[in-house]
């Protein structure tokens, strides 16, 4: 251990007692500081100890060197294992082996490297068998080093990259997979001892060939061997991308974890599983797990076997043939049963366990938060809430925005289901339904996505090499591996559609062929996967949207965000259709609606044309009329929709050649049917062009310059309100003014509604309630807003050009260089998806607080995109906004965050008055 002058580098854990605690994973990583406090509440845990993240740390900044005390804090810790075990590391008589496992501080399954029964040299050999009896069993395990080790340590930590299907982890598949053809078996647990010994001798030749190197005989050097390669993994490529795309610092590190070897394949009376606390798929709660009798852990999780149901619950249609653990071994999954929920109980949330029974003694090997998808996430952090283990508020921490995104995920259309071409069927891992193209590599996944092809990742074996991949793909799709082999928790933890252990694929990856039951699919062919029911497809089958008003945890949970949150949602929309879709996910008025979509409209887009065309205010104001029905049906149609909620009308925003015809043909038939020539239109069309039109003529600039365009626009509003107050039907107009940057122009255009909304109110003789505002969406009026607010009865941040502006990027064109800016660590995020709250955000509060103070009771909300993005709703939130406004299907997103923020608030607050 450590002396008393010394850091502490290695942390001990075994019988009971552990150095380290469940609240130390910044220095242990999740899995030490799990697997400590599991000691520490008296579960059973194979004893060994734990090297802290900041070994990792200092070997990076130190060139791959060690602290000079962490030699002689591990041979201390040894001992102590040895002792504890009475048996020792390297004894020929009596050999005490070791896993050696990474462990980050937040968990990233299957990212980095993990190397079992180091100490298996020749020397030790002989011992082990003399103690189990059982030479099968060790020749099994000296391969499975020699596999693990060659990869791990001897290939990938010495930073050779071979290709895929030529690194030597392959090599060693092959030679196994030839001598199980020539046997004829079908399983590994088929291979006798002199198979296994002359498999151990063949790998040797087949490492010292490839590797140019002697596979290491000294259990020293293999223990540092495998610590070292622990350590480089976190380096290694794809825990690189895994971090970036769960946005982990780099400079956490990994810890490392030495803990003595348990065998779950010494025999029929040893076995090995994974097991949730609830299931991580639907969120019910029974406890779900898989478990391979005569296996080790590695079987589970890389889908080599595909696994038996731990209990009876768990079974389904596919599996109900196989045998669970609850009927193989009634008394240890009792105790297995137990602990899972004390672990629970414990934790207070969900865990993913990994245990292993050696000799029909149950040993727990890890425990962590299991990773769930959206529905899961919602249905135990309600039930967990409800029935009083954590508290709401916890419930709001626990979910993610984005999962409540997935829950609004399309599936499979069921009538086009069962018309569909079944091709075969897997384990339901993630659900969903998803269409894709067929890609056969991760790479081919991202390329192919990078291109705007929809695709679905075949893969043999769900291997988290392939996590670049799954990400850019639609959905996965393995022959192999269970359902809780590593990936498929990955593409669950993304909630992305997901099917694995799908037996009947063959994949030719030469060929890039795919076949099943008698089919052959090629590279970019079309497939359809339900990833709820677990079934492919062939060809293209239609999605329906997700019905989340059918799930009754998402209904709760949101009814709880409606009862907590402060701040409203609206939604932005133009049409009926909309309008109801958005109130349906709940929206509480219109935030936004862009009247010159409605310009678009076929039956209008030529009186729009005319009228932009003409040359006279007269000819204008004749196009105009044509319009002004139209404007009023539409919005009779929205405020129906909206049925008595505010709703806030633009006026006319873009610049209007984006109205006119592009083509020439197009330009010659308006012409001929305005009677007027090609050239005059040309020559007029012409002088519309701007150079640089998004800061050009258009806004509350057309108002002020073609004043009848807005008059039109107002009556059309007043008119319908008019109609409506009449039958009775409640109308809240909220009129609002683009663009504006200068007080003047709020001013005018602010009289010029009043002048045409009470013209039209004594012509109906109704008394309508309507207010007027301003979009702020450019940097001066954000830095005048004291002037400004003079005029404005609410303001609604246009956070898209007020990005634009402050940051000087084109929205338009920023796409083609922003996403370098985020991959080049200069943004967090595009400023246009998230607000960029240093920049953007600064004149926002500014705005708000110059604002309020010459109107007190200002009503200020948001329009822009960032409306529906958590963080942003969250700076929303904070800066005291009374509103957010986002498109329907973000609506769901937005209550969540909304009520997260007020959450967030709380808790900070708590947090500061504590510290006084
Ligand atoms: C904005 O600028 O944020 C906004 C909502 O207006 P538009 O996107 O229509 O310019
Ligand atoms: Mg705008």
């Amino acid at each position: 251990m450590a002396k008393r002058s010394e850091k502490k580098y290695v942390y001990f854990f075994g019988n009971g007692k552990a150095e380290g605690k469940a609240d130390m994973k910044n220095l242990l990583g999740g899995k030490g500081a799990n697997i400590a406090e599991m000691t520490n509440l008296g579960i059973p845990v194979p004893p060994g100890f734990t090297i802290s993240t900041e070994v990792c740390t200092s070997y990076y900044k130190n060139n791959g060197k060690y602290p000079a005390a962490l030699i002689s804090q591990v041979d201390a810790a040894l001992s102590k294992v040895e002792k504890l075990m009475g048996k020792k590391f390297g004894d020929p008589n009596n050999p005490l082996l070791f896993s050696v496992r990474s462990g980050a501080r937040s968990s990233m399954p299957g990212m980095m490297e993990t190397v079992l029964n180091v100490g298996l040299t020749t020397k030790t050999i002989p011992g082990m068998i003399k103690k189990t009896g059982n030479e099968r069993f060790v020749y099994d395990a000296y391969r499975r080093l020699l596999m693990m080790y060659s990869d791990v340590v001897m290939e990938k930590a010495v930073g050779i990259e071979a290709e895929d299907g030529h690194g030597i982890r392959h090599k060693l598949e092959q030679a196994m997979e030839k001598i199980k053809k020539k046997k004829g078996c079908k399983n590994d647990t088929d291979l006798d001892v002199d198979d296994l010994k002359g498999l151990c001798e063949e790998f040797k030749i087949i490492i010292k060939e490839t590797l140019k190197k002697e596979f290491p005989d000294d259990p020293k050097e293999q223990l540092w061997g495998a610590i070292a390669a622990v350590f480089q993994s976190w380096m290694g490529k794809r825990a690189i991308s895994y971090r970036k795309i769960e946005k982990i610092p780099a400079e956490w590190g990994t810890a490392v974890n030495v803990q003595s070897m348990v065998f779950g394949n010494t025999g029929d009376n040893s076995a090995t599983g994974v097991a949730f606390t609830r299931n991580p798929a639907t969120g019910g709660n029974v406890f779900f797990g898989e478990w391979l009798p005569n296996a080790q852990g590695e079987d589970v999780v890389a889908g080599i076997r595909t696994p038996n149901p731990v209990n009876n619950d768990g079974k389904t249609e596919d599996t109900k043939h196989l045998v669970s653990l609850e009927e193989a071994m009634p008394k240890i999954y009792k105790e297995l049963f137990s602990i899972q929920k004390k672990l629970e109980k414990h934790y207070r949330d969900m865990q993913d366990i990994e245990f292993t029974i050696e000799d029909g003694r149950l040993w727990m090997l890890q425990t962590r938060v299991g990773k769930r998808n959206g529905q899961a996430a919602i249905r135990m952090a309600v039930e967990m809430a409800k029935s009083r283990l954590i508290t709401k508020e916890d419930a709001f921490m626990r979910i993610k925005p984005d999962q409540i995104d997935e829950l609004l995920h399309p599936g499979v259309d069921p009538v086009a289901e069962k018309n569909g071409v079944e091709l075969a069927k897997g384990l339901p891992a993630g659900p969903g339904g998803a269409v894709g193209k067929i890609v056969f590599t991760a790479d081919d996944a991202v390329a192919w996505a990078n291109k705007g092809e929809k695709v679905i990742l075949v893969r043999n074996e769900t291997s988290p090499e392939d996590v670049h991949g799954m990400h850019a793909a639609e959905a996965i799709l393995t022959a192999k591996g269970g359902m809780t082999s590593h990936a498929a928790l990955v593409a669950r933890g993304w909630g992305k559609c997901c099917i694995v252990g799908c037996s009947e694929l063959h994949i030719d990856l030469e060929n890039k062929e795919l076949h099943v039951n008698g089919r052959m699919l090629r590279e970019g062919e079309w497939i359809t996967l339900n990833g709820t029911r677990g079934r492919v497809y062939e060809g293209k089958l239609d999605l329906i949207p997700a019905a989340p008003e059918n799930n009754k945890w998402y209904k709760e949970l949101l009814k709880w965000a409606d009862q907590i949150r402060t701040l409203k949602v609206r939604t932005n929309a133009e049409t009926p259709n909309d309008a109801l879709t958005a109130r349906k996910f709940g929206a509480e008025g219109i935030g936004l609606c862009r009247t010159e979509h409605m310009f678009f409209e076929a039956d209008r887009i030529k009186s729009v044309r005319e009228m932009i065309l003409s040359d006279t205010v007269e000819g204008r104001k004749k196009a105009l009329e044509k319009l002004l029905p139209m404007q009023k049906g539409d919005f009779i149609g929205i405020f129906k929709a909206m049925k008595g909620l505010p709703v806030t009308i633009r006026l006319l925003d873009p610049p209007l050649h984006e109205f006119l015809p592009h083509t020439d043909s197009e330009l010659q038939s308006l012409a001929d049917e305005m009677g007027v020539s090609f050239d005059k239109l040309n020559i007029k069309n012409k002088s519309l062009h701007e150079f640089n039109p998004m800061l050009g003529h258009r806004g509350c600039r057309l108002g002020v310059t073609y004043p009848e365009i807005y008059e039109m626009q107002v009556q059309a509003i007043m008119e319908a309100a008019c109609e409506l107050a009449k039958q009775k039907v409640k109308v809240i107009p909220e009129i609002m003014v683009p663009l504006v940057g200068h007080v003047k122009e709020l001013e005018m255009m602010r009289e010029l509604v009043i002048s045409v909304a009470e013209r039209v109110k004594t012509e109906y003789k109704a008394k309508i309630q309507y207010s007027i505002g301003t979009m702020i969406e450019l940097p001066r009026a954000c830095v005048t807003s004291d002037e400004i607010a003079v005029y404005a009865d609410f303001y609604s941040f246009g956070t898209n050009d007020l990005t634009q502006t402050v940051y000087g990027l084109s929205r338009d064109d920023a796409g083609r260089f922003l996403p370098y800016y985020v991959e080049a660590g200069i943004l967090r995020e595009d400023p246009f998806i998230s607000i960029d709250i240093e920049g953007v955000g600064v004149l926002m509060k500014m705005a708000v607080s110059k604002g309020r103070k010459v109107k007190k009771d200002l009503k200020i909300g948001i329009c822009g995109e960032h409306g529906g993005e958590p963080l942003s709703v969250e700076f929303c939130h904070n800066i005291g906004l009374d509103y957010v406004s986002c498109s329907p299907f973000r609506v769901p997103i937005a209550r969540f965050s909304a009520a997260q923020a007020t959450i967030k608030e709380k808790i900070k607050k708590e947090k500061t008055s504590k510290k006084k």
